[in-house]
Protein backbone atom coordinates (compact mmCIF):
# COMPACT_ATOMS: atom_id res chain seq x y z
CA UNK A 1 0.00 0.00 0.00
CA UNK A 2 1.30 3.40 -1.14
CA UNK A 3 0.01 6.03 1.25
CA UNK A 4 0.20 10.28 0.30
CA UNK A 5 -0.15 13.06 2.71
CA UNK A 6 0.11 16.30 1.58
CA UNK A 7 1.48 18.92 3.80
CA UNK A 8 1.76 21.66 2.17
CA UNK A 9 -0.10 22.98 -1.17
CA UNK A 10 0.64 26.29 -1.41
CA UNK A 11 2.64 27.82 -3.84
CA UNK A 12 5.03 30.83 -3.91
CA UNK A 13 4.97 32.34 -0.20
CA UNK A 14 2.70 30.53 2.84
CA UNK A 15 -0.92 32.31 3.30
CA UNK A 16 -2.48 32.12 6.32
CA UNK A 17 -5.77 33.85 7.59
CA UNK A 18 -9.00 33.92 7.88
CA UNK A 19 -9.31 33.21 3.65
CA UNK A 20 -7.27 30.70 3.79
CA UNK A 21 -8.41 28.27 6.66
CA UNK A 22 -10.09 25.58 4.20
CA UNK A 23 -7.46 24.91 1.74
CA UNK A 24 -4.48 26.19 3.78
CA UNK A 25 -1.33 28.23 3.42
CA UNK A 26 1.73 26.28 3.54
CA UNK A 27 3.86 25.94 0.66
CA UNK A 28 4.64 22.62 -0.87
CA UNK A 29 5.48 19.24 0.74
CA UNK A 30 3.89 15.80 0.17
CA UNK A 31 5.04 12.76 1.82
CA UNK A 32 4.54 9.46 0.48
CA UNK A 33 5.46 6.63 1.95
CA UNK A 34 5.84 3.31 -0.02
CA UNK A 35 4.47 -0.60 0.11
CA UNK A 36 8.26 -1.09 2.45
CA UNK A 37 7.72 1.67 4.91
CA UNK A 38 10.21 3.78 3.02
CA UNK A 39 9.80 7.71 3.64
CA UNK A 40 9.93 9.75 0.74
CA UNK A 41 9.17 13.72 0.92
CA UNK A 42 8.78 15.77 -2.21
CA UNK A 43 9.59 19.74 -1.85
CA UNK A 44 10.82 20.98 1.34
CA UNK A 45 7.98 24.17 1.92
CA UNK A 46 6.58 24.98 4.91
CA UNK A 47 4.90 22.28 5.43
CA UNK A 48 7.62 20.47 6.01
CA UNK A 49 8.00 21.42 9.78
CA UNK A 50 4.65 19.95 11.07
CA UNK A 51 5.79 16.73 8.83
CA UNK A 52 9.41 16.32 10.93
CA UNK A 53 7.74 17.36 14.06
CA UNK A 54 5.31 13.66 13.12
CA UNK A 55 8.26 11.97 11.63
CA UNK A 56 10.38 12.43 14.84
CA UNK A 57 7.27 11.43 17.24
CA UNK A 58 7.59 7.86 14.95
CA UNK A 59 11.34 7.74 15.66
CA UNK A 60 11.92 7.46 11.84
CA UNK A 61 15.53 7.05 11.05
CA UNK A 62 15.84 7.00 7.07
CA UNK A 63 14.61 10.46 4.82
CA UNK A 64 14.39 10.45 1.11
CA UNK A 65 13.72 14.50 0.06
CA UNK A 66 13.24 14.98 -3.43
CA UNK A 67 13.33 18.73 -4.32
CA UNK A 68 11.26 19.88 -7.32
CA UNK A 69 13.82 22.97 -7.69
CA UNK A 70 15.49 25.38 -5.11
CA UNK A 71 12.66 28.42 -4.88
CA UNK A 72 12.47 29.51 -1.56
CA UNK A 73 8.37 28.42 -1.64
CA UNK A 74 9.61 24.27 -1.87
CA UNK A 75 13.11 24.79 0.57
CA UNK A 76 11.70 27.12 3.32
CA UNK A 77 10.76 23.87 5.60
CA UNK A 78 14.31 22.21 5.55
CA UNK A 79 15.80 24.53 8.39
CA UNK A 80 12.69 23.72 10.68
CA UNK A 81 12.69 19.56 9.76
CA UNK A 82 13.42 18.51 13.27
CA UNK A 83 15.26 14.88 11.95
CA UNK A 84 17.64 17.26 10.18
CA UNK A 85 19.25 17.74 13.76
CA UNK A 86 18.86 14.56 14.83
CA UNK A 87 22.58 12.69 14.86
CA UNK A 88 20.71 9.38 14.08
CA UNK A 89 18.86 10.16 11.33
CA UNK A 90 20.21 9.49 7.48
CA UNK A 91 18.36 12.59 5.24
CA UNK A 92 18.74 11.89 1.31
CA UNK A 93 18.67 15.09 -0.26
CA UNK A 94 18.04 15.29 -4.29
CA UNK A 95 17.91 18.24 -6.79
CA UNK A 96 18.00 19.53 -10.23
CA UNK A 97 21.78 19.39 -11.16
CA UNK A 98 23.31 22.59 -11.60
CA UNK A 99 26.46 23.33 -13.94
CA UNK A 100 27.80 26.32 -11.94
CA UNK A 101 26.57 25.14 -8.31
CA UNK A 102 26.46 21.83 -5.91
CA UNK A 103 23.35 21.56 -4.33
CA UNK A 104 24.56 21.81 -0.78
CA UNK A 105 26.22 25.26 -2.34
CA UNK A 106 22.96 26.22 -3.52
CA UNK A 107 20.87 25.70 -0.53
CA UNK A 108 23.81 27.22 1.96
CA UNK A 109 22.48 30.13 0.22
CA UNK A 110 19.83 30.27 2.55
CA UNK A 111 20.69 27.66 5.49
CA UNK A 112 23.79 30.39 6.50
CA UNK A 113 24.45 33.47 7.81
CA UNK A 114 22.57 36.13 7.65
CA UNK A 115 19.47 34.85 6.26
CA UNK A 116 19.45 31.52 8.91
CA UNK A 117 21.84 31.41 11.94
CA UNK A 118 22.60 27.71 11.44
CA UNK A 119 25.03 26.68 8.32
CA UNK A 120 23.91 23.31 6.43
CA UNK A 121 27.60 21.92 6.92
CA UNK A 122 26.80 22.12 10.28
CA UNK A 123 23.62 20.42 11.03
CA UNK A 124 24.00 16.97 12.69
CA UNK A 125 22.00 14.92 10.94
CA UNK A 126 23.67 12.52 8.34
CA UNK A 127 23.11 14.66 5.51
CA UNK A 128 23.39 12.78 1.99
CA UNK A 129 23.64 15.03 -1.26
CA UNK A 130 22.25 13.57 -4.88
CA UNK A 131 21.75 15.01 -8.36
CA UNK A 132 17.84 14.27 -9.14
CA UNK A 133 18.05 11.10 -11.64
CA UNK A 134 17.54 11.25 -14.81
CA UNK A 135 17.03 7.19 -15.08
CA UNK A 136 14.98 5.43 -12.68
CA UNK A 137 16.32 4.38 -9.02
CA UNK A 138 15.25 2.86 -6.44
CA UNK A 139 14.25 4.17 -2.93
CA UNK A 140 12.77 0.93 -0.79
CA UNK A 141 10.24 -0.63 -3.17
CA UNK A 142 9.36 2.11 -5.04
CA UNK A 143 11.05 3.03 -8.45
CA UNK A 144 11.36 7.30 -8.91
CA UNK A 145 12.50 8.98 -11.76
CA UNK A 146 13.14 12.82 -12.40
CA UNK A 147 12.78 14.71 -15.54
CA UNK A 148 13.49 18.67 -16.46
CA UNK A 149 10.54 21.12 -16.35
CA UNK A 150 9.65 24.55 -18.18
CA UNK A 151 10.02 26.84 -15.19
CA UNK A 152 12.33 29.52 -14.21
CA UNK A 153 16.07 27.87 -13.55
CA UNK A 154 16.75 24.38 -12.71
CA UNK A 155 13.37 22.06 -11.94
CA UNK A 156 12.55 19.10 -12.76
CA UNK A 157 9.24 16.95 -11.78
CA UNK A 158 9.06 13.60 -10.31
CA UNK A 159 8.05 10.12 -11.17
CA UNK A 160 7.09 7.68 -8.11
CA UNK A 161 6.18 4.08 -9.39
CA UNK A 162 4.85 1.31 -5.96
CA UNK A 163 2.77 -1.56 -5.89
CA UNK A 164 2.13 -1.32 -9.89
CA UNK A 165 0.95 2.62 -9.54
CA UNK A 166 2.47 5.69 -9.84
CA UNK A 167 2.54 9.29 -8.89
CA UNK A 168 3.79 11.97 -10.83
CA UNK A 169 4.69 15.44 -8.78
CA UNK A 170 5.23 18.98 -11.46
CA UNK A 171 4.19 21.42 -8.57
CA UNK A 172 5.80 24.70 -10.83
CA UNK A 173 5.23 23.98 -14.51
CA UNK A 174 4.75 26.08 -17.47
CA UNK A 175 4.05 23.38 -20.34
CA UNK A 176 2.40 25.94 -22.18
CA UNK A 177 5.32 28.36 -22.44
CA UNK A 178 6.69 27.41 -25.68
CA UNK A 179 4.11 25.13 -26.98
CA UNK A 180 0.64 25.24 -27.47
CA UNK A 181 -1.17 22.62 -26.04
CA UNK A 182 -4.11 22.23 -28.01
CA UNK A 183 -2.36 20.92 -31.08
CA UNK A 184 0.95 19.68 -29.62
CA UNK A 185 2.53 16.71 -30.01
CA UNK A 186 2.55 15.49 -26.92
CA UNK A 187 6.46 13.97 -27.48
CA UNK A 188 7.40 17.87 -27.86
CA UNK A 189 5.69 18.66 -24.48
CA UNK A 190 7.62 19.90 -21.37
CA UNK A 191 6.86 16.76 -19.08
CA UNK A 192 4.46 15.00 -20.90
CA UNK A 193 6.76 11.83 -21.63
CA UNK A 194 7.13 11.86 -17.47
CA UNK A 195 3.39 11.96 -16.78
CA UNK A 196 2.39 9.88 -19.53
CA UNK A 197 -0.63 7.26 -18.07
CA UNK A 198 0.11 8.80 -14.52
CA UNK A 199 -2.46 7.31 -11.91
CA UNK A 200 -2.20 10.82 -10.17
CA UNK A 201 -0.57 14.01 -11.07
CA UNK A 202 0.03 16.68 -8.25
CA UNK A 203 0.24 19.92 -10.83
CA UNK A 204 0.54 23.32 -10.90
CA UNK A 205 -3.03 25.78 -10.88
CA UNK A 206 -1.52 29.20 -10.14
CA UNK A 207 -3.79 30.97 -12.53
CA UNK A 208 -7.17 31.49 -13.62
CA UNK A 209 -7.45 31.86 -17.42
CA UNK A 210 -8.19 35.23 -16.61
CA UNK A 211 -4.87 36.04 -14.77
CA UNK A 212 -2.56 33.97 -16.92
CA UNK A 213 -1.74 36.73 -19.60
CA UNK A 214 -0.36 38.75 -17.45
CA UNK A 215 1.75 35.81 -15.76
CA UNK A 216 3.44 34.17 -19.37
CA UNK A 217 6.61 33.27 -18.63
CA UNK A 218 6.53 32.97 -14.68
CA UNK A 219 7.03 29.42 -14.99
CA UNK A 220 3.02 28.60 -14.11
CA UNK A 221 0.12 27.30 -15.37
CA UNK A 222 -3.45 28.16 -16.06
CA UNK A 223 -6.17 25.88 -15.02
CA UNK A 224 -6.89 25.42 -18.61
CA UNK A 225 -3.13 24.10 -19.52
CA UNK A 226 -3.09 22.07 -16.42
CA UNK A 227 -6.57 20.28 -17.95
CA UNK A 228 -5.23 20.35 -21.60
CA UNK A 229 -1.94 19.03 -19.96
CA UNK A 230 -3.06 15.72 -17.91
CA UNK A 231 -5.81 15.08 -20.58
CA UNK A 232 -2.46 14.62 -23.35
CA UNK A 233 -0.18 12.95 -20.98
CA UNK A 234 -3.30 10.40 -20.59
CA UNK A 235 -3.56 10.75 -16.87
CA UNK A 236 -6.22 8.95 -14.93
CA UNK A 237 -6.67 11.80 -11.98
CA UNK A 238 -5.03 15.02 -11.83
CA UNK A 239 -5.09 16.82 -8.51
CA UNK A 240 -4.91 20.77 -8.43
CA UNK A 241 -1.98 22.00 -6.38
CA UNK A 242 0.56 24.85 -5.63
CA UNK A 243 -2.63 26.96 -4.68
CA UNK A 244 -1.83 30.96 -5.35
CA UNK A 245 -0.88 32.71 -2.17
CA UNK A 246 -3.89 35.13 -3.56
CA UNK A 247 -6.94 33.11 -3.83
CA UNK A 248 -9.15 32.40 -0.84
CA UNK A 249 -10.59 29.33 0.24
CA UNK A 250 -14.00 30.75 -2.41
CA UNK A 251 -11.83 31.35 -5.18
CA UNK A 252 -10.51 27.89 -5.46
CA UNK A 253 -13.54 26.06 -4.87
CA UNK A 254 -14.26 28.22 -8.28
CA UNK A 255 -11.08 27.32 -9.30
CA UNK A 256 -11.47 23.45 -8.79
CA UNK A 257 -15.72 23.88 -10.56
CA UNK A 258 -13.77 25.21 -13.52
CA UNK A 259 -11.15 22.41 -13.61
CA UNK A 260 -14.01 19.76 -13.15
CA UNK A 261 -16.17 21.63 -15.97
CA UNK A 262 -13.04 21.55 -19.00
CA UNK A 263 -12.38 17.99 -17.77
CA UNK A 264 -16.14 16.52 -17.32
CA UNK A 265 -17.60 15.85 -14.00
CA UNK A 266 -17.01 11.75 -13.95
CA UNK A 267 -15.73 9.91 -11.25
CA UNK A 268 -12.50 10.96 -12.45
CA UNK A 269 -12.63 14.36 -11.76
CA UNK A 270 -10.25 16.47 -10.94
CA UNK A 271 -9.20 16.70 -7.61
CA UNK A 272 -7.76 19.91 -5.54
CA UNK A 273 -4.90 19.63 -2.95
CA UNK A 274 -5.43 21.44 0.41
CA UNK A 275 -3.00 20.97 3.42
CA UNK A 276 -3.50 17.56 5.63
CA UNK A 277 -5.33 16.18 2.25
CA UNK A 278 -4.54 12.57 2.28
CA UNK A 279 -4.91 9.32 0.43
CA UNK A 280 -3.97 6.24 -0.95
CA UNK A 281 -2.35 6.52 -4.16
CA UNK A 282 -4.27 2.35 -5.63
CA UNK A 283 -7.54 4.26 -4.45
CA UNK A 284 -7.17 7.76 -5.39
CA UNK A 285 -6.12 6.39 -8.95
CA UNK A 286 -8.01 3.37 -9.40
CA UNK A 287 -7.83 2.15 -13.16
CA UNK A 288 -11.63 1.79 -15.01
CA UNK A 289 -11.79 -1.89 -15.38
CA UNK A 290 -13.86 -3.76 -17.90
CA UNK A 291 -17.40 -4.11 -15.77
CA UNK A 292 -17.65 -7.93 -15.95
CA UNK A 293 -20.42 -9.09 -18.09
ZN1 LIG B 1 6.74 27.24 -6.28
ZN1 LIG C 1 9.33 27.90 -8.59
Amino acid sequence: MTTVRVWGSRGSIAASGAQTIRYGGNTSCVELRTDDGSVIVLDAGTGMRELGAQLALEGVREVHVLLSHLHLDHLQGLAFFAPLYDADTTIHLYGPPSPLQSLSERISAYMSDPLFPVHLAHVPSDLQMHDAPYESMAIGSATVLACPLAHRGPTVGWRIEDAGRSLVYMPDHEPAMVTRLETADPSWVSGAGLAHEADVLLHDAQYTEEEYPSHRGWGHSSIAHVVQFARLAAVRRLVLFHHDPSHSDAELDWVHARAVELWGAGEDAPLIAHDGMAFELAALGARRTATPA
